[in-house]
């Protein structure tokens, strides 16, 4: 792996002297020591965005052309499939099947933005209709410009591909900041775009912290565009930032999203979609319903079912056959995780199972997976967002009741319903205020389909046509077309 910034197509050498470690999760050890990139590293990747945006190709190319280098971006990384998994296995700690499921939805990103730059070509530019006859007018789409990418460590590569390939299919040019937690998959990328012939200077990645190098970033004077996913504190601050220039952001946050299940549902179909809800990636998922509203009817009988089925879930590190559950991240997000279950527990709410380190593991942030009960709505366990395997359950008695507890949240990322009645569903999946709404299921991400949340969960959209727009700035020509003189001044 490189020990070096990608800037301008090649990977450089750092002009911070600065490292930071990186560690696996699973035996707490050291994988790599990285160059912490300071305002220095920032400024000459900024420079050569800047360069390949306005001097370079890139911007000018036709979709089409585009669409033939992100293509090849998206064979590499499948060729790829199997090395870069087990590069997220060790440097995230999930277990192998959900990261080769994760690189796979990298290259199918890759793909589904080369199809989008394909079709823009034809769509790039609409007549406009005029009420004057003397006028014409057309709107053009262009490329936004200079985009800072700022990303967390919870799907490292999969994170970086939201934000890049939308970005490059639209013509702009990229200075991405990877999570100092997470950062190898996403320097892998640099070589993938090496390899793929992207010009130099379009696709650029600065290792290091938040401070200083992602600061630097969301404060550089000549990034047109900062699109930033992570925690909410962290948004405003970016906010903040682009705040004193004007910068077009988009924001991805956080959530603490409910899932509703209503009476007529089948119990064991109900108990893995709560499974999967929250205890897939280790729950650290912006999307996870950790909430969750059941109705009193079922509930005693559900809770059972999901103990005993969240008992047999298998712990261990990523790399070994059958796991099902891997670490925490790293050592601050299993103290977090703790010191949340630990809040919990003296709020007054029960710790039905888990939320302990496993007895057979000495090294590694494993924990057992948590169920809280007896949750008050107004606690911090209820409404913040934990991200970690944790779920609280709550029974309600009426639609209504389960309506207002789902959205009585400062979130609003997503949102699920379980229940037979369609009608039902449709009418409780209107009234979440969420972004994303799940019916009869929790988590399946699509490509193709908007990402991003309401409330303090995030501005603006990712994925689908939607994350393209988001790299796209629009013009209108409007042209004078009539022989006869305007006649205001000039008489
Ligand atoms: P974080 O906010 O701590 O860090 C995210 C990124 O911001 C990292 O690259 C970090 O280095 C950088 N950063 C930190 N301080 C900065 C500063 N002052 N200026 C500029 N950059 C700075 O978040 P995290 O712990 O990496 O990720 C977890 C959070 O991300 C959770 O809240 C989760 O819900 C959210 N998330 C949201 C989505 C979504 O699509 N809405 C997806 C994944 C994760």
């Amino acid at each position: 792996m490189q020990n070096k910034h990608f800037i301008n197509g090649k990977f450089q050498d750092a002009e911070s002297a600065e490292t930071f470690t990186v560690i696996n999760p699973a035996n707490e050890q050291v994988i790599a020591h990285l160059s912490a990139g300071n305002q220095a590293d920032i400024n000459n990747a900024v420079a050569a965005a800047k360069n390949a945006f306005y001097q370079g190709p890139w911007p000018n190319m036709k979709g089409s052309e585009r669409a033939v280098i992100l293509r090849k971006m998206a064979a590499i990384i499948t060729r790829r499939l199997t090395e870069l998994s087990d590069l997220e296995v060790l440097d995230n700690g999930k277990p192998f099947p959900e990261a080769k499921w994760d690189i796979e939805d990298t290259a199918g990103t890759f793909e589904f933005y080369a199809n989008l730059a394909e079709s823009f070509d034809e769509q790039a530019s609409k007549e406009i209709s005029l009420p004057e006859p003397g006028f014409t007018s057309k709107a053009t789409k262009e490329p936004l410009g200079v985009v800072g990418a700022i990303i967390p460590w919870n799907f490292p590569m999969l994170m970086a591909a939201w934000k890049v390939a939308p970005a490059l299919a639209a013509g702009c040019t990229v200075v991405l900041k990877p999570s100092e937690v997470t950062p190898l998959t996403a320097l892998a990328l640099g070589e993938i775009a090496q390899e793929a012939g992207l010009p130099a200077g379009v696709l650029n990645i600065v290792t290091g912290l938040g401070q200083p190098a992602g600061q630097a970033l969301a404060e550089h004077p000549d990034i047109d565009k900062l699109a930033f996913t992570g925690s909410i504190p962290t948004g405003s601050k970016i906010m903040a930032l682009a705040a004193k220039d004007i910068k077009n952001i988009s924001l991805e946050l956080g959530g603490k999203s409910p899932l509703v299940i209503f009476e007529d549902t089948d119990i064991d179909k109900a108990v893995e979609w709560i499974m999967f809800g929250i205890f897939w990636n280790q729950g650290q998922v912006c999307s996870a319903t950790s909430r969750v509203l059941v109705a009193e009817a079922i509930y005693p009988a559900l809770l059972k079912r999901l103990i005993e089925e969240t008992k047999k879930i298998t712990i261990g590190a990523g790399d070994q056959s059958g796991v099902l559950l891997g670490p925490l991240v790293n050592a601050a997000q299993y103290d977090k995780v703790k010191a949340a279950i630990a809040r919990g527990v003296k709020e007054g709410a029960t710790l039905a199972y888990g939320g302990v380190k496993p007895i057979d593991v000495d090294k590694g942030y494993f924990l057992t997976p948590a169920i809280f009960t007896n949750v008050d709505k107004n606690s911090w366990i209820w409404q913040e967002e934990i991200f970690g395997p944790v779920v609280c359950i709550k029974a309600f008695k009426t639609e209504q009741e389960a309506i207002e507890l789902a959205n009585d949240s400062r979130f609003g990322l997503a949102a699920a319903v379980m229940s037979k009645d369609q009608a039902r569903c449709d009418r409780v999946a209107k009234a979440f205020r969420a972004g994303i709404v799940w019916v009869n299921c929790s988590q399946p991400t699509f490509v193709e389909a908007p990402w991003g949340g309401y409330k303090q969960s995030g501005i603006g959209r990712e994925l689908g046509e939607w994350g393209f727009n988001n790299y796209l700035e629009t013009k209108q020509i409007t042209q004078f077309t009539s022989d006869e003189p305007w006649g205001w001044y000039v008489k």
